[in-house]
């Protein structure tokens, strides 16, 4: 089996991680994936990644966000002209995609795990591949 569909985000500010996993797990149920194999969600941008990380304390996401920017500031000696050369670092130490595992339609993630979308060069409108391959 594979499926292929795509999901969109609409960012609402220059960085911010925005979870997405209930909108994974609507595509999950909406492609009606009922067997096992290995979900791909992917990014179709070159200023914004995909983690898998903790959902619970929303304060993880901003620490995550505020460590990115310190690590790599905005205004840089960049040569880039478009000047957001840092979006595209960061995009690039987040990482464009997750494979995450499915079994019996469900995905399986830990107890504190969420699909994160990181925005880092927003408010846009984003989109989201969702190829799985399994059974
Ligand atoms: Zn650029």
């Amino acid at each position: 089996m594979f499926i292929f569909d795509e999901i969109t985000v609409d960012s609402g500010s220059r960085e911010e991680l925005i979870d997405i996993t209930s909108k994974v797990k609507s595509a999950i149920n909406s492609n009606q994936i009922k067997t096992s194999g290995i979900l791909l969600i992917s990014s179709m941008h070159t200023t914004a990644g995909i983690t898998v990380n903790e959902s619970a304390d929303p304060a993880v996401k901003s620490d995550i966000r505020n460590w990115l920017q310190r690590l790599i500031p905005q205004h840089n000696s960049f040569k880039h002209i478009e000047g957001n050369s840092d979006a595209h670092l960061k995009t690039s130490l987040i990482g464009p995609s997750v494979q995450i595992p499915i079994i019996d339609g469900k995905l399986i993630l830990g107890t504190w795990q969420g699909i994160f979308f990181c925005e880092f060069d927003g408010p846009r409108k984003r989109k989201v591949k969702f190829t799985f391959t399994g059974e």
